[in-house]
């Protein structure tokens, strides 16, 4: 009897063990479901859409260099799951397991009816499996990541499988019929130019990081140099593994193949938060904070408008002004430079974290249900993390500090004309009359935020 292989978030044909195991099994017959219902709330964002397209494309012609396919239905899983495995005699349906909570219901629900084999391989261990001396799953990074590389087997990712085919191919929607590319007006211009989308994009691109990974550690910091992999989306889509990657690096041994190792965990992690805290994203791990005075954007014209300003990179802060319009256009931003824009919104805006958290899902290629809410939570101090609310960041000195003019210039074209030393903070009669005032100072916006801290701590 023909296998099904249900795909989601893990778009490859190599180390793809819910593939491998089924092309054992018999016939495959590979399916990619659009379920906007299972998610609820969670659909994916605009940006997401935009990358799942084209990786999806990109996974039809290495099925066809099978002579296979990619079944596409539209529709709540389970219920489509059914109605394929009537339509063609399957007997199992094979998957990667997914650990956001919708996923892990759907689970449950396609097993009740189904033969369900669900496989693990989109993490370095399966979320949760890594416990502390009491048995429960660590909630802080060092020991978590000190226990993973006591434990973490060496990685031997698989090669792909030949596959057999089907006497008879169900029906299949056509990918164009589903619209998820932007149609009038077309905003995805700078993700075409900044994206090759796909498994064998993200091997290349793998590739080429191999080669820079030994100045990680240093370069990754500097918003104006290419120095960290940009594999985020390629591992959100599960276009490549970690095991891939940390197969790819055995040999490097120095502290930029390190810490590079130590990221990918991090990514590890915040499944294994959301394993153990499903609904993580939804409020304050911290409940404390739900008393927290914020400038709730939903209670004040003048507060919508700064949430606007942030969100479309008109704060007034050239170094978040810059981040903001980099994920517009191309949807993602630098590293150091989401500590520092998720940083401004919460403390100088004083605008609730959860607001940074909704824009990123929609605008990120890389929007991830575990990484982004983990993010956003440590910077604002409402997570599982030590207290880092009033530890608040100095956009201008962190700007000079990593050297982001030439990411400025870029961004920031009304800015570009300026030299060095005024690019960071250019105001008073140094600011074009074309680039926005600071929405507030910093000394004054730190003072704000700290009386907040405290009116929340009862103080
Ligand atoms: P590299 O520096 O090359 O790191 C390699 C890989 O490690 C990344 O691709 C990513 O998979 C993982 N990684 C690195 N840093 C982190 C981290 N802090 N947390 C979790 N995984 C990490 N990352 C996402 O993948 N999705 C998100 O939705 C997301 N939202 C974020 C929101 C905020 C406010 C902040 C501060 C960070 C967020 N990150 C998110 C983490 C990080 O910014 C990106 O993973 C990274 O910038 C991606 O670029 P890269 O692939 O070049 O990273």
């Amino acid at each position: 009897a023909p296998q099904i292989v249900w795909f989601r978030r893990d778009l490859r044909l190599r180390d793809q063990a819910a593939l491998c195991a089924a092309a054992e099994n018999g016939a495959v017959i590979p399916v990619y479901i659009l379920d906007d219902e299972t998610p609820g709330n969670r659909k994916m964002g605009g940006a997401s859409r935009w990358w799942l397209h084209n990786s999806l494309s990109a996974l039809q012609r290495s099925l066809a260099k099978h002579n296979s396919r990619l079944i596409l239905r539209r529709g709540e899983s389970a219920a489509e799951l059914a109605r394929l495995v009537e339509e063609t005699g399957a007997k199992t349906i094979h998957a990667i397991a997914h650990y956001e909570p919708w996923w892990r219901e759907a689970e449950k629900k396609v097993a009740q009816d189904m033969d369900l084999a669900l496989y693990d391989g989109n993490y370095l261990m399966p979320p949760g499996s890594l416990t502390t001396g009491s048995g429960d799953p660590y909630k802080i990074f060092t020991p978590f990541y000190r226990a993973m590389m006591r434990a973490l087997p060496q990685q031997s990712p698989r090669e792909e499988p030949s596959l057999t085919l089907p006497e008879n191919w169900p029906k299949s929607d056509s990918l164009e019929s589903w619209t998820l590319l932007p149609s009038a007006p077309d905003w995805a211009g700078g993700m075409r130019k900044s994206w090759e989308v796909g498994e064998d994009a993200a091997h290349a691109q793998l590739a080429d990081f191999g080669d820079r990974v030994s100045d990680y550690e240093n370069d990754r910091n500097l918003p104006s140099i290419d120095g960290s992999s940009r594999l985020s989306p390629h591992l959100h889509f599960g276009e490549i593994t970690p095991a891939q990657i940390w197969s790819a690096l055995e040999g490097h041994r120095g502290e930029g193949a390190e810490t590079y190792r130590s990221e990918i965990a991090w990514r590890d992690f915040a499944q294994n938060i959301i394993f153990q805290f499903p609904h993580y994203p939804d409020g304050n791990y911290r409940d404390r904070y739900d008393d927290f005075p914020w400038r709730n954007p939903n209670r004040g014209h003048v507060i919508a408008e700064e949430l606007e300003a942030w969100q479309m990179g008109k704060t007034g802060y050239p170094i978040v002004d810059a981040g903001m319009r980099q994920l517009w256009a191309t949807g993602w931003m630098h590293n150091r430079v989401r500590m520092i824009a998720a940083s401004f919104l919460i403390k100088h805006l004083l605008i609730d974290w959860r607001h940074g958290e909704e824009w990123f899902w929609d605008t990120l290629v890389d929007a991830d249900y575990g990484s982004n809410a983990t993010n956003w939570q440590w910077v604002s101090g409402t997570g599982v993390d030590s207290q880092m609310f009033p530890r608040i960041m100095a956009p201008l000195s962190q700007s000079e500090k990593f050297n982001a003019a030439d990411y400025i210039r870029e961004w920031v074209p009304e800015l570009a004309a300026l030299p060095d030393k005024d690019i960071h903070d250019p105001s008073g009669d140094k600011r074009p009359h074309d680039y926005p005032e600071k929405l507030i100072g910093h000394k004054e916006a730190r003072e704000r935020a700290l009386d907040a801290y405290r009116q929340m701590k009862g103080e």
